[in-house]
């Protein structure tokens, strides 16, 4: 059965790179990272999502924490959805480079074909390793430097979202049952969302124009 590494966040995009990876046929290796997040609900839930799609294995790295965002700096606050096309300061400094790239260890490890990561360059907070041109970049990283990928046999960098609105993802991922009732978006995690950080904004606009009820629970 071939093989999926997934980034597994605990939030929408990724449980519905989840589904679509298991709607493709793979045996699902979901990976998850603890790197001193402001709430680490979202990995309790990432362990939920993964046992809801029976994955082989799910393992959560820890890596280090280098701060310089609002996620990662407890004395940082997350601010309000500003929307003005400025990368904000819940960014946190080359994420998707460090996660994608013990993902793709691991990926050698157990001779995955693909990597899935829910990155989308449509609602997006305008975050530079969310876009297209990152994503072909390290394809690149893959096919040159990994064994595998030197043999020709290179691992894929799947992004099904990257071109799909919030709504759209969301309508793609309740075709395949995607539980979004176990997923967390918000930035200032707690038991309810708090409706007004740029994820929730984000989140709550797309359920919306989907035409979908949001089954977790706000302030
Ligand atoms: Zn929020």
């Amino acid at each position: 059965m071939k093989k999926a590494v997934i980034l597994l966040s605990g939030g929408l995009d990724s449980t519905t790179c989840m589904a679509v990876a298991k709607h493709e046929g793979y045996e699902l290796y979901p990976v998850s990272f603890d790197y001193n997040q402001r709430h680490k609900r979202e990995l309790e839930l990432a362990k939920e999502v993964a046992a809801y799609f029976d994955a082989k294995e799910h393992r959560v790295f820890t890596i280090q924490n280098v701060g310089g965002s609002a996620l990662t700096d407890p004395s940082i606050d997350v601010p309000e959805y500003e929307g003005d096309g400025e990368i904000p300061i819940t960014y946190v400094p080359a994420r998707n480079v460090l996660f994608l790239s013990y993902a793709l260890g691991y990926a050698e490890v157990i001779g995955a074909e693909a990597i899935f990561i829910g990155v989308s360059a449509v609602d997006f907070s305008g975050y530079p390793d969310c876009r297209p041109e990152f994503i072909d970049a390290f394809q690149q990283v893959v096919n040159v430097g990994t064994a595998a990928g030197v043999k020709g046999n290179s691992i894929k960098i799947e992004t099904p979202i990257i071109n799909l609105s919030k709504a759209e993802t969301i309508k793609l991922g309740l075709k395949y049952d995607t539980p979004y009732h176990l997923t967390t978006s918000c930035y200032n995690g707690g038991e309810k969302a708090c409706g007004v950080c740029d994820s929730c904004v984000l989140r709550l606009k797309g359920f919306k124009e989907a035409g979908a009820e949001d089954p977790v629970a706000y302030v």
